[in-house]
């Protein structure tokens, strides 16, 4: 092979891999500016998928004056690696904390491509959740979203916070202050909300969804409408669920309400000595606005199942 031919077969060579790397990136998805010094990237509404890359979650940033907190950066590398671009748009500074609100994967396995950019990034979680991850979930949930992403994050590693946040926790940043909220046995057991109050803004994380439902597997009922009701009484004005576009105390109150009728109806038919499938259609109508919401069909019988149990457990 002669020289302009040899270098015309590494120039190839390289174009592939250059294109197989931008094959393997998450597309872009814009980041929505909700407060004074926070984005919010709102991530498609369905379960993970080869269609929306396993992304599904709302990935978020706080800009402060020293650097970048993130929150939730995403279900992968991948996703990771997105949120980082967006941040890039927007600042230089660094990322010094992200913050995973819980266990489910689809909310910190992007922690990766966080800590490969800033080794030095605080991670911080509720302690349960760092307990939970390493015990299993993160072994877990990584093989859920190769799975059902079939194979587009396999490159994702685990990496689990190191820094356990606590109930009522205070931090403060770059002239920002953090404020922790860890409702127990809520959406999963392993719950921080995240308040920043100079933004009068909550991160709810999983413990409100909006036009969207998930699994209540590893969450109660009762902890969870006590979530809502501990986040109603905040005087946040923007909240911003773990899924689902962010809004007002609206939000919090249509999901709380959802849970809420759920559960009562459950406990009504409970009472009256029905098996959890004789008492769905009952149910259904009880819960009739959320019909259109992403999932309800796929979740909301499980949903019965959850009720029944906690209420067996009481
Ligand atoms: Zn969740």
């Amino acid at each position: 092979m002669n020289v302009p031919s040899r270098l015309a077969a590494i120039a190839a060579s390289i174009l592939l891999l250059v294109s197989a790397a931008v094959a393997g990136e998450l597309r872009d998805y814009a980041p929505v500016k909700v407060a004074p010094h926070t984005w919010v990237i709102h991530g498609p509404l369905g379960d993970p998928s080869v269609a929306n890359q396993g992304f599904m979650n709302n990935p978020a940033f706080v800009v402060t004056n020293d650097g970048v907190v993130v929150v939730d950066p995403g279900s992968s590398v991948q996703a990771g690696r997105m949120v980082l671009r967006q941040i890039r748009q927007l600042t230089d500074k660094p990322v010094t904390h992200v913050l995973n609100t819980h266990v489910h994967g689809d909310h910190w396995l992007g922690n990766q491509a966080i800590h490969d950019a800033y080794p030095r990034a605080k991670i911080m979680a509720h302690p349960e959740m760092i307990r939970v991850a390493h015990d299993s979930a993160a072994a877990t949930w990584l093989d859920i979203m190769d799975r059902l992403t079939q194979g587009f994050t396999r490159d994702t590693r685990a990496i689990i916070p190191t820094i356990p946040l606590a109930e009522n926790q205070r931090f403060t940043t770059g002239g920002i202050e953090f404020r922790i909220h860890a409702p127990e046995k809520a959406h999963s057991g392993t719950d921080i909300m995240i308040e920043v109050a100079t933004e009068s803004l909550l991160f709810l994380g999983d413990n409100v969804m909006n036009g969207r439902f998930g699994q209540m597997n590893d969450g109660t009922f009762a902890g969870n409408i006590a979530a809502c009701d501990r986040a109603l009484l905040l005087p946040a004005k923007i909240f911003v669920p773990g899924h689902g576009k962010t809004g007002g105390r609206e939000n919090v109150s249509a999901y709380r309400n959802y849970l809420s009728s759920l559960f009562e109806t459950v406990r009504r038919e409970y009472d009256a000595g029905k098996k959890d499938y004789e008492m769905k259609e009952t149910v259904k109508a009880a819960v009739a606005p959320y019909i259109g919401w992403e999932g309800f069909d796929l979740h909301f019988g499980r949903h019965i199942s959850v009720a029944v149990l906690e209420l067996e457990a009481m």
